[in-house]
């Protein structure tokens, strides 16, 4: 199986919804353990979805979230960046020129151009690039955004539990409430402009979901309450998830509405793409259906 081949460009993904402009920004892709991204699922099972390596790893995209509307551009995640230690490199295989910076390029903005960040929580694959070098240490990477967590986030991550201690790094985000631009929030905050985020908890207790909406019509960004295509297989829950029953009625939930709603979903790490509905296969189960690029998903 060809699962460790890494390198092979994705797209930005940019649909309409109303009067917003979304995009799922390709920001890179790594590979990492598939046991640890499918938990109690047999590898027996999981490897007939999903090529495998001979290190047991699966590629993950990093696709953070580009929300433009009019006077407003919100970011949502910011992947890993580009401050990879030797061992970031030689676990996860990190291409350092796809990052997030590259992707905005692509868009025609700057870093400066953005105007709130959104971390859906504090793991290093989502906001490591929300802080880069400089002569004065590590500053924000987006000089002009106000950058919001969730306030348990917050807490949990500068003080994390033993089994979350690798993917919190206080470089990523200590430097952003230094420079004085943190927002810390609670389980529901509106951003304005069609833009809000609530807390799911369950990946981590303080895992927050973006939902968009405009014109009678809603998309969401689920972020690692469900990573995949895969993970819209109610029991599919990452090993890595912390509170595993939390992620397991939180998602019950969310597909309920989705599938009922006919939301717009944007998932966060499928290689396969990321951009779909979620339907019901023949046996009611949740499943996961493509919609192709540059749609107007109004
Ligand atoms: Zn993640």
């Amino acid at each position: 199986m060809s699962g460790g081949t890494i390198g092979e460009s994705m797209t930005d993904v940019t649909m309409t919804l109303g009067g917003i402009r979304l995009t799922s920004l390709d920001a890179g892709e790594c590979l990492y353990d598939g046991g640890a991204m499918f938990g109690a699922v047999p590898k027996v099972i999981w490897e007939s979805l999903v090529p495998v390596d001979d290190q047991n790893r699966i590629r993950l995209s990093i696709s953070p979230l580009l929300i433009e509307t009019g006077d407003r551009t919100t970011l949502v995640d910011v992947g890993f960046g580009s401050r990879h230690t030797k061992k970031d490199l030689r676990i996860f295989a990190f291409v350092p020129e796809r990052n997030v910076e590259t992707a905005l390029q692509r868009m025609d903005l700057t870093p400066g151009d953005i105007d709130t960040v959104v971390l859906t929580h504090l793991h290093a694959d989502h906001a490591a690039g929300a802080t880069e070098d400089s002569d004065e240490g590590l500053v924000p990477a987006f000089p002009n955004a106000r950058y919001i967590v969730n306030e348990r986030e917050w807490k949990d991550a500068l003080d994390p539990d033993p089994r979350s201690f690798a993917a919190y790094r206080r470089d990523d985000f200590v430097p952003v409430e230094e420079a004085g631009q943190l927002d810390l929030v609670g389980d529901r905050h509106d951003l304005g402009d069609g833009v809000s985020v609530v807390r799911t908890g369950g990946h981590t207790a303080g895992h927050l979901m973006v939902v968009v909406e405009d014109g009678g019509r809603t998309a969401i960004y689920p972020a690692d309450l469900i990573p995949s295509r895969h993970h819209v297989r109610v029991p599919y829950v990452a090993g890595v998830d912390t509170f595993p029953l939390e992620v397991i009625e939180q998602k019950q939930k969310v597909l309920a509405d989705a599938a009922e709603n006919g939301w717009l979903v944007i998932l966060d790490h499928d290689v396969d793409g990321n951009v779909g509905r979620i339907v019901r296969d023949e046996r009611g189960r949740f499943a996961f259906e493509d919609l192709d690029a540059d749609l107007d998903a109004g």
